[in-house]
């Protein structure tokens, strides 16, 4: 089974680094042109010219739903089109629930949650007026399980999920897919905080043996953007080696 993307467009937030940046290199290599948005132009603008296939570079705060919304409009502008959309740009702030201040609060839910929220709202449009289109949602395993010193990041993961579902019901009679990939642990800038042996014990609770890779995300993100996945919507793959089952 090839995955053939040609002839698409995809915005990636968060594409600079760690499993976005995997996406979004994936979704080139099977023939999209893609854009990439992080709020470091540099690292944006470094990020595309790796990709290749004609990938742009996006300085963007997905905090922000004004940036997000002029986002989607120059996409759309560059490459005529926005056919896949992967809301990947997540933060964490973490805490036990006495010390989390109302701005790790909001820091985490505006990024989280906000800003797919804002870039579904301002991509929709045309993906509704061309009748096809996918909308990919990175959540988390911890927003179905929740998670101690993560209540403002697990509450902004399971939120995107009832997001996905909503738009996923709201778009479905005009061929706009959504979905949601909840990873487990992912080997990136943010696991790598962990020292070895927190990651060794981590480790030997997941069935599969490993932290997963970015390639192991990127690789069903792929097949949920493409034309094989035209029968699936409203759903979350967790992609954890068996961690949460
Ligand atoms: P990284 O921290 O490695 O990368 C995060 C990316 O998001 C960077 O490109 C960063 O670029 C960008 N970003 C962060 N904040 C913003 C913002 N406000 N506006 C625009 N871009 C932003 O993260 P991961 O690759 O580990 O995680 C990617 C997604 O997967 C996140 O949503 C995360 O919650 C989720 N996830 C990760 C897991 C893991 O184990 N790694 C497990 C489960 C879910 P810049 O800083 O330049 O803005």
């Amino acid at each position: 089974m090839q995955i053939d993307l040609s002839g698409r467009a995809a915005l990636v937030t968060g594409g600079t680094r760690g499993i976005g940046r995997e996406i979004a290199a994936t979704l080139a290599r099977c023939g999209a042109r893609v854009a990439v948005a992080a709020r470091d132009q540099a690292r944006a603008e470094e990020a595309a010219r790796a990709i290749g296939n004609g990938a742009c570079g996006f300085a963007t705060d997905v905090a922000n739903t004004g940036e997000v919304t002029r986002l989607v409009e120059e996409v759309e502008q560059a490459f005529g089109a926005l056919d896949i959309l992967v809301n990947n740009a997540g933060v964490t702030r973490d805490n036990v629930l006495f010390r989390l201040k109302d701005d790790d609060w909001d820091a985490v839910l505006d990024t989280n949650l906000r800003g797919p929220f804002a870039a579904i709202r301002a991509a929709a449009r045309g993906m509704m007026k061309r009748r096809w289109g996918r909308i990919i949602n990175i959540t988390s395993v911890v927003g179905l399980t929740g998670n101690k010193g993560q209540a403002n990041y697990a509450a902004s993961k399971a939120g995107l999920i009832g997001l996905t579902k909503s738009v996923a019901k709201e778009l479905a009679s005009r061929n706009v897919l959504a979905n949601a990939i909840a990873p487990g642990f992912i080997e990136t800038d943010m696991t790598a905080a962990m020292t070895p042996e927190a990651q060794r014990e981590l480790a030997a609770q997941i069935p599969l043996g490993r932290l997963g890779t970015p390639g192991d995300i990127a690789a069903l993100a792929a097949f949920l953007a493409s034309e094989h996945a035209a029968y699936i919507t409203g759903q979350v793959f967790v992609v954890d080696g068996g961690m949460v089952m």
